[in-house]
């Protein structure tokens, strides 16, 4: 008689990824409970707003489970080496791929997993699905029609709210982030003093560090060195206000602050987020 070696069943592990943003945070929120082996994580470039920080942890409060925070082995100072002092930027976006995907990938390893992502049923973008076999993503806002609104109800009823960052900045990620709309550097500018000025001296690093820019200047913001758009703070400030007007005055329902925040593009901001940091 052949022995046939019993194989224990692969246990497929959950997990959901929290990026210091509302749509995240609301769907950990919302599927509390609903997934009980459920393993909470988040990315931390080490560059993280400190507003974010202290949201993790109400999250983690609000939740009943650690969120595991995921360090990259290496930190972005490193990669901007290896990168020869190219700033990311949104068509060279070595910060998420080293310092967000890799070390999501590097924990689960090659253990099956379902990824949870918070891509909302009113958004027209996919998120982050991994090119690896062993992780699958799935969509429950999506497939259960929550949108904007929805998530709005689930963090106020969750009493949790929005993170902090929100009155100044509609996109969690790093404090240097180069999404970052012009009105929003001035809010760093504002908020967090020292944290602009190190935004500051790595352009300052990687000025004319890299010879592919041929004596150009790398910067954070597209067209200009923070020192110049500081100095262009008034200016800034007038687009965005006509900016607000604008979203605020458009033939829709009332929109709370937030929602008029995000909808508030002038000329000069016109880029879409990241859809793996900005969730
Ligand atoms: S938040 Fe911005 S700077 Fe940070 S990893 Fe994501 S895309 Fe890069």
């Amino acid at each position: 008689m052949t022995n046939v070696r019993q194989r224990t069943p692969t246990k497929v592990r959950h997990v959901l990824g929290i990026s210091g943003g509302k749509d995240s945070s609301a769907l950990a929120v919302h599927m509390r409970g609903k997934v009980p082996d459920m393993e909470y994580f988040f990315c931390d470039t080490g560059a993280e707003l400190p507003e974010t920080y202290d949201y993790l942890n109400r999250l983690e409060a609000a939740l009943g489970k650690p969120i595991a925070r995921l360090n990259a082995s290496r930190d972005f100072d490193h990669w901007l080496q290896v990168y020869q002092g190219t700033l990311p930027s949104a068509s060279m976006r070595w910060c998420t791929k080293n310092l967000k995907i890799k070390p999501l990938e590097d924990w689960l390893g090659n253990d099956q997993a379902v990824s949870y992502v918070a891509i909302r049923a009113d958004e027209n973008r996919l998120g982050y699905v991994s090119t690896k076999p062993n992780i699958k993503a799935v969509f429950p806002f999506r497939e259960e029609g929550i949108d904007r609104d929805g998530v709005s109800a689930i963090l106020d009823e969750s009493g949790i709210g929005l993170p902090a960052y929100y009155e100044w900045r509609t996109r969690s990620g790093c404090y240097f982030c180069f999404f970052q709309r012009k009105h929003e550097w001035v809010g760093l500018a504002d908020r967090h003093p020292e944290l602009f000025e190190r935004a500051i001296e790595y352009e300052d690093k990687v000025k004319y560090a890299s010879t592919a820019m041929q004596g150009r200047q790398y910067t954070w913001s597209q067209g200009e060195s923070l020192r110049d758009l500081l100095a262009r703070r008034d200016e800034i400030e007038q687009r965005h206000q006509a900016a607000l007007s604008r979203a605020a005055n458009r033939p829709r329902r009332n929109l709370p602050l937030i929602d008029v925040l995000a909808d508030a593009h002038d000329d000069e901001n016109d880029e879409a987020g990241c859809a793996v940091c900005h969730l």
